[in-house]
């Protein structure tokens, strides 16, 4: 299907969905040096629309620009205000939620790596399904380790949603998706469990500990992981641990789940052709997804600072 909406927003103004374009000399398109940002929206419980974590996502996108040193003429709150705007103005065809995309990069001018030329800033909204599937998200998915490492913490900055660094996450997910998976893990360059495509990864051991890789190894610091360990924490949860994984120890584990804005919360029924658990979402992972789906959809009022209203 193609994408379509009624307006964007884009270097400081909004205007009609055709009218947002660059030209093909735009220095990201040629470099990739740009950053962005994948966030939702949602139908709240009592019929409004809400963003979900707004703020977070826009200081991670500045984040992002500050690590590559590319210049964002605007402030945090002017994003946040204008990513507001594009919903509110399209508030009919956005009612029952959306993903949202604000996107900075080099814009044209000079060409060439020393070039530094006016950065553009645009945001879209447009309406995204189950980012694996509405089956995935309920059953579980096939899942394989990739013969694609993520980068190293001193080549990829792993602190930033840099768009030239998704090349690396497409081939890894090309590369799955034509052998039949649906999503790919990637390991560290010393073979450790980093995070799929673009999902962070969970698992639930047998002895019911929970560990994610840490913040120290190549995985991007998800908003859905922090949102995953403070939901299980306040739970009472005391076993969860940021550590090391090995792939093995997936293939062990009683669950295994992935988090992400896009992916919301997806099971893993299966890792290298590996059954997890007897194959279908455990009692941690079905917790953690009913639990998020009640906080996006304003549910739990422990977590009401999470939401913008629209
Ligand atoms: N890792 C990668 C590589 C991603 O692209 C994403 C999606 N932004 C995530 C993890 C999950 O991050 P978040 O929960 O903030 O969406």
């Amino acid at each position: 299907t193609v994408l379509r909406a009624e307006h964007i927003w884009l270097d400081g103004k909004l205007m009609k969905w055709d009218e947002g374009n660059v030209h093909v000399m735009t220095h990201a398109l040629h470099y990739g040096l740009g950053v962005f940002e994948g966030i939702r929206a949602y139908k709240t419980h009592d019929g409004r629309l809400a963003v979900f974590r707004l703020r977070e996502h826009i200081r991670r996108l500045l984040d992002s620009a500050h690590i590559i040193m590319l210049q964002i003429p605007y402030s945090e709150d002017e994003l946040v205000e204008a990513t507001v705007d594009l919903l509110r103005k399209q508030k009919q065809q956005f009612a029952n939620g959306a993903y949202l995309r604000p996107v900075a990069f080099m814009g044209d001018g000079a060409m060439g790596l020393g070039a530094v030329n006016p950065t553009r800033v645009g945001i879209t909204a447009w309406d995204w399904g189950a980012y694996l599937g509405d089956k995935g998200i309920k059953e579980g998915i096939r899942a394989k380790v990739s013969s694609f490492t993520r980068n190293h913490v001193n080549v990829n900055m792993v602190r930033g949603k840099i768009t030239g660094q998704y090349v690396n996450s497409i081939l890894a997910k090309r590369e799955a998706v034509l052998a039949g998976y649906d999503e790919a893990i990637l390991l560290d360059i010393s073979g450790f469990v980093a995070e799929a495509s673009g999902e962070n990864i969970f698992l639930v051991n047998k002895k019911g500990v929970i560990k994610t890789p840490p913040l120290s190894s190549p995985v991007l610091d998800g908003i859905t992981r922090d949102t995953v360990l403070k939901l299980l924490r306040d739970a009472g949860h005391t076993t969860i641990e940021e550590v090391t994984v090995t792939r093995d120890a997936l293939y062990i584990a009683n669950e295994v789940f992935f988090t992400g804005t896009a992916a919301e919360i997806t099971p893993v029924r299966e890792v290298d052709n590996r059954q997890i658990g007897d194959g279908k979402p455990g009692p941690i992972s079905k917790y953690v997804q009913d639990t998020y789906f009640r906080v996006v959809r304003g549910q739990e009022a422990r977590y009401a600072d999470w939401l913008t209203y629209v």
